[in-house]
């Protein structure tokens, strides 16, 4: 027999106060089964992303209180979104598979123990979860969500999948993969499909969170694909390079034609609400490309300051 085998669950947490208790009180019991079938230990990383509420302290009242669990958390000196939370958790995970998962309960511990027997059985680096429907989600979001996967898959080679929720069972060697991206934006469904590795989805319906409020805005989702297109496509910059050879080419036809109609017929001052038209419509079109520009150099700006990704003020994993 090997020596025994440990199973990391890496848990981001913004006010989470109510979720909490719950999802441990569920997760324990799930290790309890799975250590005796399996002789798997847990341990479980609970990170803090500057909660304003009391989920510090659940999490430190309720780091002793259930059994298989080794409890570690750690916490941010302020929100520094998911990602950071997510990144966190993996830097400080020592587990053989590494679990990514919600405070909420969308993700439900109950699917562990199903993910683990594939990556035991089958050749599979990591088991990830997609929702089969969208139900519950307002329908102009789950619109916009569809119309943003379809174009971000198109315009890039990275595969990202529709529908994937960060909940996940990963190998060691998948981990420590991701975590050799140093990257400042980081966009993790973006990061999965870059580092590739076998993946088996399995497909689960969408749960909605036990308590709380889910913590994304339509407008804070927007962003955040903003940050996924950029992340992982650079043909926005090439769309903006394509515009501006065609339109040269039009203004150069134009020129001609114009210069040799004023020739042939003279020039009769008429035509303003046409110039007018094409002079707001290029205006437009630079004002775009620039901005997309703008998008690259202020992700390049950030990346080149090569600041922290999040700052822990307490913690009780001694480093
Ligand atoms: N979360 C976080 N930092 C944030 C926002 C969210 O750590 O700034 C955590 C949150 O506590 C939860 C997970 O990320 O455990 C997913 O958040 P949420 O449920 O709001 O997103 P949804 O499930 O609606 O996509
Ligand atoms: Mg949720």
């Amino acid at each position: 027999m090997n020596a025994q085998q440990t199973l990391s669950v890496v848990v981001p947490c913004f006010n989470e106060e109510e979720s909490l208790p719950l999802f441990l009180k569920e997760l324990s019991s799930v290790a309890k089964k799975m250590e005796v079938e399996h002789s798997l230990a847990f341990e479980v990383i609970l990170v803090d992303d500057g909660s304003t509420d009391r989920t510090l302290d659940v999490m430190k009242e309720q780091a002793s209180a259930h059994d298989p669990l080794a409890i570690k958390w750690i916490s941010f000196s302020r929100n520094f979104g998911k990602e950071a939370g997510l990144l966190a958790g993996l830097q400080h995970a020592t587990g053989d598979y590494v679990a990514t998962m919600d405070a909420d309960m969308q993700d439900p511990p109950s699917l562990l123990p199903q993910m683990y027997e594939i990556l035991q059985t089958e050749d599979y680096d990591n088991v990830a979860t997609r929702r089969t429907t969208r139900q519950g989600e307002p329908p102009i979001r789950s619109f916009f969500a569809r119309m943003f996967y379809r174009l971000v898959n198109r315009i890039s080679k990275t595969e990202i999948v529709d529908g994937a929720r960060d909940f996940r069972l990963m190998r060691r060697s998948m981990v420590d993969a991701i975590l050799s991206m140093p990257e400042y934006n980081r966009f993790s469904k973006g990061i999965y499909g870059w580092v590739g590795f076998k993946t088996k989805w399995l497909p689960y319906v969408n749960v909605n969170r036990v308590a709380g409020e889910t913590k994304w805005s339509f407008f804070s989702l927007l962003l955040y694909s903003i940050d996924g297109i950029v992340a992982f496509s650079t043909v926005p910059l090439s769309i903006a390079s394509v515009m501006g050879t065609i339109f040269c080419i039009v203004a150069f036809i134009a020129l001609i034609f114009i210069f040799f109609r004023a020739l042939l017929f003279g020039d009769a001052v008429q035509g303003w609400p046409s110039l007018a038209c094409i002079i707001i419509f290029i205006g437009g079109i630079q004002l775009l490309c620039l901005g997309i520009m703008g998008q690259y150099l202020a992700k390049t700006y950030l990346e080149t300051k090569h600041r922290p990704l999040y700052i822990v003020r307490e913690s009780n994993i001694d480093e």
